[in-house]
């Protein structure tokens, strides 16, 4: 007898929800944080040590291992690091190591490979005594046209662009 109709999937289905809930904020909120509540993290490396592999040309696939880990070097951040340098934009903070990281929470072999079980590198500055992540901007708004590339990325710490979200006048054009 069940007399309110809620079924055991049901049940699955709402602790499901929530999951998504509790973390849905490490990816979609700019606030400062404590990284090592997202990210496993192995070693810390000079940007050069990274960025010296990350050259035009090089293929999607392209991995290179970091003490016994096998990163791939192809991505637009990494680019913009090499290309437009490590600094942010509005603030001046440098980023000056990158730490070789995975995202935590996700565990099970299932969804390996697909919500970031494999490590890649993040960017980090301090400032003010605390680290930073370093991300990179569209120059000109994705909501706005602007496009996926490295000509309109341009280093910023997450810090300052999260102000710039909340204040659209701010925006370089
Ligand atoms: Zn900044």
């Amino acid at each position: 007898m069940n007399p309110i109709g809620i079924t055991k999937s049901d049940t699955i289905s709402v602790a499901f929800l929530f999951y998504h809930v509790k973390y849905f904020h490490y990816f979609y909120s700019m606030e400062p944080r404590n990284y090592l509540d997202t990210y496993e993290r192995k070693e810390t490396y000079p940007v050069e040590e990274v960025l010296k592999h990350v050259v035009p040309g090089i293929k999607r696939n392209f991995r290179v291992d970091f003490d016994g880990d096998s990163i791939k070097m192809h991505s637009d951040r990494y680019f913009t690091f090499k290309y437009k340098g490590c600094k942010c934009v509005k603030c001046n903070m440098e980023g000056t190591y990158f730490a070789k990281e995975r995202h935590k929470f996700v565990s099970t072999e299932k969804y390996k490979d697909t919500y970031g079980q494999s490590y890649h590198f993040n960017l980090y500055g301090i400032k003010e005594g605390r680290e930073v992540m370093m991300t990179k901007d569209h120059i000109f708004p994705k909501s706005k046209g602007g496009k996926d590339n490295v000509e309109n990325y341009q280093p910023m710490c997450i810090e300052c662009n999260a102000e710039k979200k909340n204040n659209v006048e701010d925006v370089k054009q």
